[in-house]
């Protein structure tokens, strides 16, 4: 099946001399939940910083499948604007596309709903516990209707039982929204121990 994007020999190695990827192949279909594994430093946010365009290759290409997909990137920390309420911040990409406010408001008040916060759409930051914060931070990103969804650790600065559910629920939220979702784990001891660990090489996670 075609890929929506993928790596091709993509190495990177940044202005100081670190080799942080060395040619990956990485290959995402449609609708395909892809986690990266692999020990802290081995390039896994700098794959997903190649993926969603914020960092160029310094050899090999990013291919894209017609159309270049639409991109939501969820970040390790939910940077939740706090002087805005949960829809006001749910709302940023839209207001970054110009979109009117009334159709912003609707779509940002459904993607709170998708992520289990209808009705706290006035909530400030300050109010909302850390799972809600990143419930917020996942409702701006996926506002746009993103067909692909980048994850570096969101769920890393949680307790180990709302992480568990926040990973529950963005499961359901990628089965129900044929979303594409390339999503970096938080590495835990218990991941680290098993048998089944990863490589460090994302091309092969
Ligand atoms: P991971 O997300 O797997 O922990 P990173 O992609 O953040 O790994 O980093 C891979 C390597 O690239 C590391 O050695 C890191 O120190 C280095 N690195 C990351 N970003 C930069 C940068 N902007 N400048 C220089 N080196 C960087
Ligand atoms: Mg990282």
């Amino acid at each position: 099946m075609a890929s929506l994007v993928a790596l091709k020999g993509v190495s990177k190695t940044f202005d100081n001399g670190t080799l942080a990827l060395e040619r990956v192949d990485l290959a995402v279909t449609k609708g395909e939940f892809v986690s990266l594994l692999g020990p802290s430093g081995c390039g896994k946010s700098t794959a997903l910083r190649i993926l969603a365009g914020l960092l160029t290759p310094s050899d090999g290409t990013v291919e894209f499948a017609p159309g270049k997909p639409e991109i939501g990137f969820v970040f390790q920390e939910p940077t939740l604007m706090p002087w805005g309420p949960a829809l006001t911040n749910a709302r940023l990409p839209l207001d970054l596309k110009g979109i009117n406010r009334g159709e912003a408001n609707d779509r940002a008040a459904r993607a709170l709903k998708r992520v289990g916060l209808d009705g706290f759409e006035k909530s400030f930051p300050r109010e909302l516990s850390g799972g809600m914060k990143m419930r917020v931070s996942i409702a701006r990103a996926i506002a746009a209707e993103p067909e692909l969804l980048l994850m570096d650790e969101p769920f890393a600065a949680l307790d180990e039982m709302t992480r568990q559910t926040l990973n529950d629920d963005l499961l359901k939220l990628w089965e129900e929204d044929a979303l594409t979702v390339v999503f970096v784990p938080v590495a835990s001891r218990k991941r680290s121990r098993s048998r089944r660990t990863a490589s460090a090489r994302p091309a092969t996670a």
